[in-house]
């Protein structure tokens, strides 16, 4: 298929996760010739959604979303994009869309800081007065970095970052503190500390690493505008984003590798291809992992020699596991809240216990793999989301009366722990080691339970169980230590620290979880926008959010009504393969 394909491109963006595929579509829709590589045979990363046996459908890394309700900067996006009528918006319950449970203790994560606070205080009454003082500050920092109130489209992220600070004032001191550090510095007990940091997990952090800054613009995020899910799920971005990109000539190539990023005299000339093509452009938006992007496709060469010491101290996040599970119980008829599960309070009796928890389970270097998978099943939190519940009309998800629930959390990458040291990661040969399976099956287990927590009854009429891995998640979007979230936001890495839009190399430009606007989902999307604003010349974002269009909708096509995004996420190829295939049955009817 490549030889057949045009050798100069205005933009070949590398990768389609939320951040290559928003950039791809908003250069396309800008008049760039684009052309979108990506190796899996879908598009999406993280975002793609698998299905089993015709009846399941399990979203990978779309669970919830801030930042997306009206006025709000993805939905300014979609509207954009001339996708506002496509991707809609389904807002968990505003009364509690993350509910946190804990052997003899819930509370309710509601939408508004003052609910927040009033829910805290009815849980933790003793520390009505800490509590207050806490969300002050928490408050104060997530206003002041508030996404739908910033110019998010303009200026370095460092004059964002201050102008952001000045709001903040007095609380700006605690902005770079660990989570955990604050908490604790605020008079929490452990137990109350593991329950208001509990959520730090939906950033792939722990509260000893995530800065109070991190934490509460995630909670901003979600409190301060609720939390939202695309109806159809985590595919409709991938779909919607192909349907822009298509309809303005732009061509979307899967099941192909980037092998290198082509670098001359500084400048970036275009990419080559496995099997040796070269492709040239002016312009390379690499929405892969930044190490690998850096190491791998640049390689030392292209790279100076501060360059290539900054790449060597970049450290990644925490890889996340997510244990899908289809069950025979109607989950459509469930509260619409995920659940932050704590197993049990045994390591909260103090500071250090809980940092030997931390160490124990997640960096569990030299343990036995089976020893070490009995304790993180028994002891490690876990959030249990239900895409079945989120969607209810999404029957692709699951049938009548039954739901599928994703349990997810925190976990080493370590290769020796899963036990799959020594195997290759990509061909999937690690998959048939015993010892991984055994590993597995005992997660799996532990997840259940987990899950039996959040729905109960759901772990007796489990239909059909997996588990997705540091090592599956490496293979599937191809990011340095498995890790779903981009650079580990720690304090040297996240704000001005963290890597913009614009790199050394003249035309080559960052997308994805690991700039500045991520991580997550949302500003995996935003990195997108960015990346396609500094190489059009244009502020796309600021258009965008003042009501400009820059697509133009009449170029796409009407979505059918048994519109699949799955199988619009395949690629240009396979698109057309299809439409010859329509009009040839059109014209035998
Ligand atoms: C289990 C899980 C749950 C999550 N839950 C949430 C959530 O609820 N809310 C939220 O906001 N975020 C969540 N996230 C995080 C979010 O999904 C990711 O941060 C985001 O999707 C990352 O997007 P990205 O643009 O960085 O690209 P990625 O998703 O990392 O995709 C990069 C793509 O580039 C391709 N690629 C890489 N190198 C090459 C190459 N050389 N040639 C061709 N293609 C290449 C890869 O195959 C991949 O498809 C979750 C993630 C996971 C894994």
């Amino acid at each position: 298929m490549s030889n057949q394909l045009d050798s100069r491109w205005d933009a070949i963006v590398v990768g389609a996760g939320l951040g290559g595929m928003s950039s791809a579509a908003c250069l396309a829709a800008a008049g760039k010739k684009t052309l979108l590589i990506e190796r899996h045979t879908v598009i999406g990363g993280s975002s793609h959604v698998f299905r089993r046996k015709k009846q399941w459908e399990y979203d990978c890394g779309v669970h919830y979303m801030g930042g997306c309700g009206p006025g709000e900067a993805v939905p300014a996006v979609m509207q954009g994009l001339g996708l506002d009528d496509r991707i809609e918006w389904l807002q968990l319950d505003p009364n509690g869309f993350d509910t946190v449970r804990g052997p003899d203790l819930e509370f309710k994560v509601p939408a508004g800081w003052d609910a927040y606070l009033d829910s805290l205080i009815r849980t933790f009454p003793k520390h009505e007065k800490k509590l207050r003082f806490y969300i002050r500050v928490m408050r104060k920092i997530g206003e002041g970095f508030d996404r739908s109130s910033m110019n998010l489209g303009q200026g370095s992220a460092f004059a964002r970052s201050s102008d952001a600070a000045k709001k903040v004032g007095w609380a700006m001191p605690f902005f770079m503190m660990p989570h955990a550090a604050f908490l604790a510095s605020c008079g929490f007990d452990p137990k109350t500390l593991l329950a208001l940091s509990v959520q730090d997990g939906a950033l792939a952090s722990t509260p000893l690493e995530l800065p109070v800054g991190m934490a509460a613009i995630f909670l901003q995020d979600y409190v301060g505008g609720g939390a939202w899910y695309p109806k159809g799920g985590g595919q409709m971005f991938s779909a919607g984003f192909a349907e822009v990109i298509e309809s303005h000539g732009g061509t979307i190539l899967t099941n192909t590798e980037v092998e290198k990023i082509i670098v001359e005299g500084g400048s970036v000339k275009g990419v080559k291809l496995k099997g040796g093509e070269a492709l040239s452009a002016p312009v390379v938006v690499s929405g892969g992992d930044i190490k690998r992007t850096y190491e791998d496709l640049v390689g030392r060469d292209g790279m100076t020699d501060s360059m290539a010491k900054k790449v060597d101290r970049m450290k990644m996040s925490t890889p996340l596991i997510n244990a899908f599970f289809s069950v025979k119980q109607d989950l459509r008829k469930s509260d619409n809240s995920n659940y932050f599960i704590i197993p049990s309070w045994d390591d909260a009796g103090s500071l250090m216990s809980l940092k030997d928890m931390g160490q124990r389970l997640l960096k569990p270097k030299g343990r036995e793999p089976v020893e070490w998978a009995m304790d993180y099943a028994a002891n490690q939190p876990a959030y249990v989301q239900c895409s079945t519940r989120r969607d209810p009309d999404n029957m692709r998800s699951a049938p009548l009366g039954h739901g599928v629930v994703e349990v997810q959390s925190l976990a080493p990458y370590d290769p020796a722990m899963w036990g799959i040291k020594g195997l290759d990661v990509s061909s999937g040969e690690y998959r048939d080691s015993k010892k991984y399976l055994q590993v597995k099956e005992i997660i799996i287990e532990g997840f259940a339970r987990r899950m039996e927590k959040a729905y109960p009854g759901s772990s007796l009429n489990v239909i059909d169980a997996e588990l997705g891995t540091p090592a599956a998640q490496e293979r599937f979007t191809f990011t340095s230590g498995g890790s779903a979230f981009g650079l580990q936001p720690n304090w040297r890495q996240i704000g001005p620290f963290r890597p913009g839009t614009k790199t050394e190399i003249k035309g080559l430009l960052l997308a994805g979880a690991s700039t500045v606007w991520g991580p997550g989902t949302v500003g995996s999307i935003l990195s997108g926008v960015h990346a396609a604003s500094v190489a059009t010349g244009r502020d796309l974002l600021k258009e965008m959010q003042s009501g400009g269009m820059i697509a133009d909708r009449s170029r796409m096509r009407q979505w059918p009504s048994d519109f699949d995004p799955l199988l619009e996420s395949r690629g240009s190829a396979a698109r057309k393969k299809r439409e010859a295939k329509g009009r040839k049955n059109s014209a035998i009817s």
